[in-house]
């Protein structure tokens, strides 16, 4: 057989399975050997390892995955690709597949179901995925707020939302993900991938991130909700000054948000793009004690 990464086949396996690729299920496969080894060699998974793969396609991550990780949980919601990973994986005894939509899928279960290696609890636990990107952000939110117990995600996304999760304050793409995604990792960008690597090509480049869960969080928070609701309310409305963004945040009026932004340092006439994690905790950190 051709190698799994390429066009060949892709179109072979369409034809063989008659098989029709899902504009609306994301479905833009690699190409490219280098882009899928850079992918799963950045994830540092061992034979101890457990790897979850969000959406293997044709299997050409898993396959390579399964190579290095102690074992492989891929979860495809195409009911289609199902028959298709049992043929391209047939070599990777260490693979499961779960037909299955990843934001309704209990990965805390699916670990404790699929996760065991040689009847052991895995020692670490790495998620990678070339993700469908009409849910990307959905994806990094739920595994994010689920609390999985991972170490790292590494995953393809469209290139402007790995640039919005890696940005700081001050840059035009910073907002209400970049700080959510910061509060919870340690962002690293992997690579840029170009559109030509894909079948089909999509409109736009790519990138790739590595995001490292953090043993410890940035800020203290007092209470972590009230957190979100600052930054959402914040960013909500990008162009108006924290005083007006924030009225209303906690069912807090204009004055006393005047008195929270005093109390915080922070001047009232500042937009939420130009705050730091740190400031956006103080703030919340000062409602909460009120
Ligand atoms: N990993 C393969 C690759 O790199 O060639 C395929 C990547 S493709 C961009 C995204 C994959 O995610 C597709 O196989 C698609 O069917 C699957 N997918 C889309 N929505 C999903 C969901 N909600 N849950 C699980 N898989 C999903």
């Amino acid at each position: 057989m051709d190698k799994l990464y390429s066009n060949a086949t892709i179109r072979k396996i369409k034809e063989e399975h008659n098989f029709r690729l899902s504009k609306s299920l994301g479905q833009n496969f690699l190409t490219d050997g280098n882009i899928v080894a850079k992918i799963v060699d950045s994830c540092e998974a061992t034979e101890e390892d457990l790897v979850i793969e969000i959406g293997p396609g044709i299997g050409v991550l898993t396959a390579e995955a399964a190579e290095q990780a102690g074992k492989v949980v891929a979860v495809e919601i195409d009911k289609n690709l199902i028959p298709i990973l049992k043929e391209t994986l047939a070599d990777y005894p260490n693979v499961t597949v779960v037909n299955q939509d990843i934001l309704k899928t209990d990965v805390v279960k699916l670990i404790e179901e699929h996760g065991q290696i040689n009847g052991k609890a895995p020692k670490g636990v790495k998620v990678i995925g070339n993700l469908p990107y009409y849910i990307t952000t959905p994806i990094i939110m739920k595994l994010l707020e689920d609390h999985i117990p991972c170490d790292s995600i590494t995953i393809m996304m469209q290139k402007e939302v790995a640039e919005r999760i890696e940005a700081g304050p001050g840059s035009k793409t910073y907002g209400a993900l970049s700080v959510a995604v910061q509060y919870y990792c340690e962002v690293e960008y992997v690579t840029t991938v170009p559109k030509e690597v894909f079948h089909p090509r999509p409109k736009v480049d790519s990138a790739v991130l590595r995001l490292d869960l953090r043993k410890e969080k940035p800020v203290d928070l007092i209470d972590e909700e009230l957190f979100f609701q600052v930054i959402k309310g914040g960013f909500g409305q990008r162009r108006k000054t924290l005083h007006n963004a924030l009225t209303g945040v906690h069912g807090l009026s204009k004055d006393q948000i005047a008195e929270v932004l005093a109390a915080a340092d922070i001047a009232p006439n500042r937009r939420a793009e130009t705050l730091s994690i740190e400031e956006f905790a103080r703030i919340a950190n000062i409602i909460a004690g009120e």
